[in-house]
């Protein structure tokens, strides 16, 4: 069979073939996961529809880091998948423990309620240093210090399109800061004070709040009450320099200083989501519609049909979370005064 459809921005080479490789110039940019030892097989199957789907044709690198030393065979594994340069990292103990003034006792019961009350990793220690690094710690790794701009993959996730363009240049040249692609709300019991924090925060540096935010993303009620909208952190393509600013260190200090992170159960996703939604304009904020995406439970698949098509995606398109009750895309959509998709409707039950 003849090889038909050439990479957008390129020309065939005299084999007739689509040249493997996209031509012209490269973000300052890598892809970024986090993973154990133990998840190689999963986050092999991640990074071989990531290369698939994008990265064979660009080539970006790809940093790993872990709290443990990685062992060869992840190395060996995840080199050979990768098509861009792949560097290894082991997190500094001081982005992975209880800061000091964490009262042990106090910690241990919560994890010991949550565990009575079956939260999610309501008990887990090394969640909690998890989510805490991911939202304070990972783009102040040395490995991340050369890059502006990151993707982040996680273990087991799929993408579904083609993507024939590079979503980095795309941030960068309409002035995106953050991005994602599913959205939905928070279990309330893991941030019962996260909100009230924000408050005490914003009112203590009120010049770091964005004119034009995206408050009513996050609250129904001007600001008041925090309505648990969050974009999904397990995917973001976003510019790290963002999370270097004084503006997010402040506010990371600030919630890490509360230890909510240990004494409830903070998630980084509506850590960054919060900052997002306040300190960001609005305008900075991008929907990456046409990236189709899967992390357990949920899925994005574009609606419309021609779409899919085109960019032979195979997902279905019964399965996308957007217009489902418990999704927050709709309030995005409001927000931003975005014309929603022909036949959303027939999608939200
Ligand atoms: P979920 O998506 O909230 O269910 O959480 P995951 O189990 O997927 O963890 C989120 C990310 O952190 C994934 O990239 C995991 O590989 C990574 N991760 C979670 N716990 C640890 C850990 O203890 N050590 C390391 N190195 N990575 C972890
Ligand atoms: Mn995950």
């Amino acid at each position: 069979k003849q090889a038909s459809g050439s990479v957008q921005g390129t020309t065939p080479n005299s084999n007739g073939l689509p040249p493997a490789v996209v031509n012209g110039p490269r973000m300052n940019a890598t892809f970024v996961t986090l993973a154990r030892n133990q998840d190689v097989w999963e986050i092999a199957r991640s990074i071989r529809q990531v290369e698939d789907r994008f990265n064979r044709k660009f080539n970006y690198d790809w940093v790993f880091l872990n709290d443990d030393e990685f062992n060869d065979e992840f190395k060996k594994v995840t080199t050979a998948l990768a098509s861009g340069k792949t560097k290894y990292g082991k997190i500094p103990k001081e982005h992975w423990s209880f800061p000091d003034h964490i009262d042990q006792d106090k910690a241990a019961k919560v994890r010991d309620e949550m565990r009575e009350k079956k939260i999610i990793y309501g008990d887990s220690v090394s969640y909690r240093h998890m989510c805490r690094f991911e939202s304070g710690f990972f783009f102040r790794h040395p490995l991340m210090l050369d890059y502006e701009w990151y993707w982040r993959v996680e273990p087991s996730i799929e993408l579904y399109c083609d993507i024939d363009y590079d979503p980095f240049k795309f941030m960068a040249d309409n002035k995106k800061k953050y991005s994602f692609v599913l959205s939905l709300y928070e279990y309330v019991e893991t941030i019962p004070t996260l909100w009230n924090t924000v408050k005490d925060f914003t009112a203590k540096f009120p010049q770091y709040v964005a004119k034009d935010n995206s408050m009513k993303f996050l609250s129904d009620n001007g600001g008041v009450d925090y309505n648990h909208c969050h974009f999904w952190s397990n995917f973001e393509i976003a510019n790290a320099n963002w999370l270097r600013s004084q503006a997010y260190l402040d506010y990371f200090n600030h919630l890490d200083q509360s230890g909510g992170f240990f004494y409830e159960r903070w998630g980084d996703a509506p850590v960054h989501s919060i900052a997002a939604g306040l300190m960001l304009d609005k305008s900075e904020i991008h929907f990456f519609n046409d990236i189709a995406y899967y992390h357990v439970p949920f899925t994005h698949c574009p609606t419309g049909e021609q779409y899919r098509m085109d960019h032979k995606c195979h997902c279905k398109p019964e399965d996308n979370f957007d217009w489902k009750g418990y999704s927050c895309l709709s309030r995005f959509y409001e927000l931003n005064d975005m014309k929603k998709p022909e036949g959303y409707e027939k999608e939200q039950n």
